[in-house]
């Protein structure tokens, strides 16, 4: 928490605004519009709720099949698995980390061969750095299937100077407790299309039709972000420049101090992306380095600092087993980044005292 939090819960509280809606859900969602530059958003209770709405409201229906980033949180694609339909998973591309252009069009031009097109692709914008979206819109829009963009790591990044979370049909961001921002758990749903968003608002609160009982003409959720929450939010987001440039130094420290040792790389920066670089990730070459990330996370651990392997690929997950899935040309980047990846501590408040303590324990697993 930055400190002023507690003056808009305070606010929340003194004007009895506690129960479900009000004046700071809706001040949350003009704001978080007017910087990712959408018309519309829609205050939740998470990310993963968010995915939910965007994909009924792209028409998801059992029996779809849909395409999804395969190096990801298990969130990006379960509420749509859930609607019944059928992931095929696509991998990384190395320049980016993130969704392969090249491994997408072979999928789309499988997908139209066979007559049965995706009813959505989700591209993930994975630990706070961009998909390279011009390439992934042009693919999908030349063969008409819209994109559901998970920016919910991404807050505060963006792509060629323009803010994520407004590249997609829809978007969303999660501010759930481990996120560059947070309302101790929540998510926005973004789109420029404001019947769609006043749509899934209705589907949030339980579909309530317009009478003055209790009448239903479908059946809704209830996915509503609390305005005590959202209070939260609205200081948080006044933070979010501050965090991307604490974020950003945390990175860099740790790039100056490691990647001159042999084995050692870290996510790459396309000049087409600003990173919010919400988790310092990096890959360590067990033939190079004389180490593996097992080790130094090992290491790290009996020093009681936590460390955590990439993000393991949907498509190596035992629930995801036997799913189709595309590689990348030059083979399974996103299963080789999980081999050797290791994202560091990366906390906005991480002290320089403490970041040289992590940085110390991975050069002496390196030169051990
Ligand atoms: C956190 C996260 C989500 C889900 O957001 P919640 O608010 O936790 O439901 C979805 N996708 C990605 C990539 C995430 O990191």
């Amino acid at each position: 928490m930055g400190g002023e939090e507690i003056n808009y819960v305070k606010e929340a509280f003194d004007t009895n605004w506690v129960a479900p809606l009000g004046p700071h859900v809706e001040g949350f969602e003009r704001e978080c519009a007017l910087h990712a530059g959408v018309r519309s958003a829609l205050a939740l209770s998470s990310g993963t709720a968010a995915a939910h709405l965007a994909a009924l409201q792209m028409g998801i229906q059992r029996g779809d099949t849909f395409f999804c980033s395969s190096m990801t949180f298990v969130a990006s694609l379960a509420p749509v698995v859930q609607c019944g339909a059928t992931p095929i998973l696509i991998d990384s591309e190395p320049e980016s980390w993130n969704m392969s252009p090249s491994a997408l069009e072979r999928a789309l031009a499988d997908a139209a061969a066979s007559g049965k097109m995706p009813r959505l692709v989700i591209a993930v914008n994975l630990y706070g750095q961009s998909c390279d979206m011009d390439k992934i819109i042009q693919l999908c829009s030349s063969y008409g299937v819209p994109i559901l963009e998970d920016a919910a790591e991404s807050l505060g990044a963006a792509y060629k100077g323009r803010q994520t979370g407004s590249f997609g049909k829809f978007s969303f961001y999660s501010f759930n407790g481990n996120k560059i921002i947070t309302t101790s758990g929540g998510g926005m749903l973004l789109s420029d299309d404001e019947e769609a968003i006043a749509h899934a608002r209705r589907l949030s609160t339980q579909a309530r039709d317009r009478a003055p009982w209790y009448q239903h003409s479908e059946l809704g959720y209830n996915f509503r972000m609390s305005n005590v929450l959202a209070g939260i939010g609205r200081a948080q987001l006044k933070l979010l420049e501050q965090r991307v440039a604490a974020r950003r130094a945390v990175f860099d420290r740790y790039y100056q101090a490691l990647a001159g040792h042999p084995g050692i790389s870290f996510m790459p920066e396309p000049e087409w992306s600003s990173s919010n670089r919400w988790l310092t990730a990096m890959t360590v070459d067990p033939c190079a380095s004389g180490t593996t990330n097992i080790r130094v996370m090992e290491a790290l651990e009996a020093q009681d600092i936590e460390s955590r392997p990439v993000w393991k690929p949907m498509h190596l997950q035992p629930v995801f087993k036997g799913v189709r899935y595309y590689p990348h040309d030059t083979g399974d980047v996103s299963a080789s980044l999980f081999e050797d990846g290791l994202c560091l501590p990366s906390g906005s408040n991480l002290s320089p005292d403490d970041q040289d303590r992590v940085i110390e324990i991975v050069l002496r697993q390196i030169r051990d």
